[in-house]
């Protein structure tokens, strides 16, 4: 299908007649043909945005109904999970065990904001006095730009079009444009579902050519952006003229401290999870293993034996446990942090390579010269202020570190620019706590790392990002707070005149 826009409730191609061709990074097969808008089509799609929000026909329809279409939603995804699962895997080359358990994240999100719809209708504010009613009303926000990035298509989409659509907006879409066909399935259920003509629309196309007007026009009232540190100061920068709310997901460089007294075999097989699900593609990857000195050199050979067990492979490669990098550039960008990591003085103690030039004792499944996959890799010697300590990786690449003291631990850990999550493991449950509370990210995990629930906050303190996605805060995220004041007793104020003369 190359008629990917969906526009005023009609499907089109891009008007200058631009198409790309999505292949799978397991194989690089071909998984389709889709429309490459450009921004004249992206401003049509915000005009549509725009005038459906102003018609009133969504945000006007009470909060309870909107929040049963996104438990409509929620249905519907669930009775199509396979299809949805499917696209996502040969999009991403994600496998399709771990396709299907992001659609049940997704159905889940989907679930959460449909009940929280109507959950909370405002407050009434105690002005002080008997002769004025002073309510707080949650209004929608208006038009909503939502970008979204390749490692997590549906799902980070999912985070942006549940809360939007039950908060009452109307939404341009822009999905990664290597991953979007998660994004086309999901419109086309929202045209199925009988969603109104304007509500949502979806541009498909690569970043800055088709992405601009969603940050830069007057019309949108909001861009929620997930992706890049890089693009996303692009995105503030652009929505500053029109002083646009933004919402901002970026980046994490995630800490994972492991205390001498943890459960080992937990810690050691958490630290690999951290590290390499999804091949290191995920924002909360705990890229950077900080390890109590006294068990440095047990933990790392532990995880070394684990990290060059991962079986590679495709979608549907039964055996495979990881999976590809989303493109050859990608890849290419991996293999030169971890050039840079050793020409400042890093060791790679496994990994470093692309996969088909693994050694014959390595693991991985045969054949994997036509996807882009690397090396599960470990690096240690590493010392803070390093690139490969600084710098998000986006791909199958930890450090070690090590620590002496709590307060050595602390400061290694807070000690970056990004500040979205982090894991503290320790039998000890008071130094745990403690340690959480003066880690500088917005999610802390103890004893465990990555589980995220919908109805908790999900975000990145310092430049992780800007705003809050999931949990209560999700939904005000696209809800303006107005304030109305009624004086229910209305005479002369006197300011004016001889009253009020000194
Ligand atoms: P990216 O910044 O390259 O692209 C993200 C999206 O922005 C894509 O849709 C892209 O087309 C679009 N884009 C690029 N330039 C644009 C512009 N000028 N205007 C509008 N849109 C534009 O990011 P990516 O490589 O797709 O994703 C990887 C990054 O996303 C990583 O840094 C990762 O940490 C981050 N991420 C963060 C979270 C989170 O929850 N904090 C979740 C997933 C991914």
């Amino acid at each position: 299908m190359s008629a990917t826009l969906y526009i005023n409730g009609a499907w089109r191609p891009a008007t200058a007649g631009g198409t790309r061709t999505i292949t799978c990074p397991a194989d690089q097969s071909e998984v389709g043909i889709v429309s490459e808008a450009t921004e004249a089509d992206t401003i049509e799609a915000i005009q549509a945005a725009r005038a459906a929000f102003d018609s009133g026909v969504w945000s006007e329809v009470p909060a309870a109904e909107r929040g049963d279409f996104v438990l409509k939603i929620a249905d519907t995804l669930a009775e199509r999970k396979e299809d949805f699962a499917r696209a996502e895997a040969l999009d991403t080359g994600k496998r399709i065990v771990e396709a299907r358990m992001d659609m049940d994240d997704i159905i889940a999100c989907f679930r959460y904001f449909g009940k929280l719809a109507d959950a909370d209708a405002g407050r009434v504010v105690d002005a002080g006095d008997p002769n004025v009613a002073s309510v707080i009303v949650h209004e929608p926000i208006g038009v909503c730009g939502l970008i979204t990035p390749w490692n997590y298509p549906l799902l980070q989409a999912a985070w942006k079009v549940a809360p939007a659509l039950a908060a009452g907006n109307t939404f341009v879409l822009k999905p990664a444009e290597l991953t979007p066909h998660t994004a086309i399935l999901l419109i086309q259920l929202l045209e199925d579902l009988g969603l109104p003509a304007g509500v949502a629309n979806l541009i498909t196309g690569a970043g800055a050519n088709c992405g601009n007007p969603l940050s830069q026009h007057p019309d949108v009232d909001l861009v929620s952006f997930t992706g890049g540190l890089t693009t996303g100061r692009i995105i503030a920068a652009n929505a500053a003229d029109t002083v646009k709310k933004i919402a901002l997901e970026l980046g994490g460089k995630n800490p994972n401290i492991i205390f001498a007294d943890a459960d080992f075999d937990a810690a050691v097989d958490n630290a690999v999870n951290g590290g390499f699900v999804h091949s290191g593609q995920v924002c909360s990857a705990g890229a950077r293993i900080i390890v109590e000195e006294s068990i440095a050199e047990k933990f790392t050979a532990a995880l070394l034996e684990k990290a060059e067990a991962i079986r590679l492979g495709g979608p549907y490669d039964a055996a495979a446990e990881s999976s590809p990098l989303i493109s050859a550039e990608h890849r290419d960008k991996v293999h030169q942090y971890v050039q840079d990591g050793i020409a400042e003085g890093v060791r790679v103690r496994c990994g470093g390579r692309f996969a088909e030039d693994a050694d014959a004792d390595h693991d991985v499944a045969a054949g994997l010269s036509a996807g882009y996959y690397y090396l599960p890799t470990v690096l240690d010697q590493v010392s803070r202020g390093m690139s490969v300590v600084t710098e998000e990786a986006f791909g199958p690449v930890v450090t070690v570190e090590t620590f002496r003291t709590e307060e050595e631990a602390i400061a290694t850990a807070n000690d970056t620019i990004y500040g979205l999550a982090g894991a503290v493991w320790s039998k000890d449950t008071g130094k745990a706590q403690r340690i959480a509370r003066k880690l500088r990210h917005g999610t802390i995990w103890i004893n465990d790392f990555h589980p995220y629930l919908p109805q908790a906050e999900w975000g990145g303190f310092s430049q992780s990002g800007i705003g809050r996605e999931l949990g209560p805060t999700g939904l005000a995220e696209y809800q303006e707070a107005k304030h109305i004041y009624q004086n229910l007793a209305p005479a002369v104020t006197g300011w004016f005149g001889p009253e009020n003369s000194n």
